[in-house]
């Protein structure tokens, strides 16, 4: 199955709009108009209208890092589904690790962001992962099952054509400590096996599943061979253009 691979970069809470733009027109300069990979940028909130002109006419797509599933309301520092679509966003970031563990968010409430997500047109990009303590404990698989059951509940096949899935091991995400590819791979196996048990063998195939945590140019090409690993969640090397484009052509050339 020739999946299309994914780098996506998280600039989590980093940039004004000045700084989000400028790393943009780098990005954009030097990824050119390339289609071999599907590339991702998701700036905080606030560059998001800078950003997104920037992006216009070009190969690179626009993504946010949060949403919340209501429509409209009294949510003080929210924003909705239809305000990321119309800032021309098509991915969203959903259930990553420092929303669960920072801001209490639980699988259910991750799940009603996929709903809302899939209603309004933008890809989620799904991410699980286990903490040291579990990893060490032997539960990897059964937190991963549990976030993979709770976050799709109730999401039919037909929608799994936009949703990506990231594997993110929590101990790996900033800390330079990265999944050895073997590790990483394991897990990936595991997940396409579970959407094909939830789903069907073609629905499994299709997904995409990306590593996150630690990724960068000198280990990127060792997790990217892998068979179940299609791409890269990136944080750190993300902020930087260079590094980022150099994860993309690592990613081209899997191909
Ligand atoms: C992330 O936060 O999604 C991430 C993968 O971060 P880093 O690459 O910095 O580990």
């Amino acid at each position: 199955m020739n999946r299309k691979y994914l780098i996506a970069g998280n600039w989590k809470m980093n940039l004004t709009s000045d700084e989000a733009a400028e790393l943009v027109r780098e990005i954009v300069q030097n990824v050119g108009q390339q289609m071999d990979v599907e590339v991702v940028v998701c700036p905080p909130f606030t560059a998001l209208s800078r950003v997104a002109p920037l992006l216009e006419g070009g190969t690179v797509k626009l993504g946010a890092q949060n949403m919340h599933p209501a429509v409209s309301g009294a949510f003080t520092g929210e924003i909705s589904a239809e305000m990321l679509r119309s800032h021309f966003a098509s991915y969203v970031i959903l259930g990553h690790s420092e929303r669960r563990s920072l801001f209490g968010e639980t699988d259910t409430f991750v799940n009603e962001k996929v709903h809302a997500a899939i209603k309004n047109q933008l890809k989620p990009i799904l991410c699980v992962g286990e903490s040291l303590a579990e990893r060490e404990a032997g539960a990897t698989l059964g937190v991963i099952e549990r976030q993979l059951e709770g976050g799709l509940r109730d999401i039919d096949g037909e929608a799994t054509a936009g949703i990506v899935v990231a594997y993110e091991p929590v101990w790996a995400i900033g800390t330079g400590k990265v999944a050895t590819p073997e590790q990483a791979q394991k897990v990936h196996a595991f997940i396409r096996g579970w959407l094909e048990n939830r789903y069907d063998k073609s629905a499994s195939q299709k997904m995409r599943l990306l590593y996150g945590g630690s990724m960068k140019p000198s280990n990127a090409r060792e997790l990217l061979a892998q068979m179940d690993i299609d791409g890269g969640l990136i944080g750190g090397a993300a902020l930087e253009a260079n590094s980022f484009v150099d994860l993309v052509t690592a990613a081209r050339e899997q191909g």
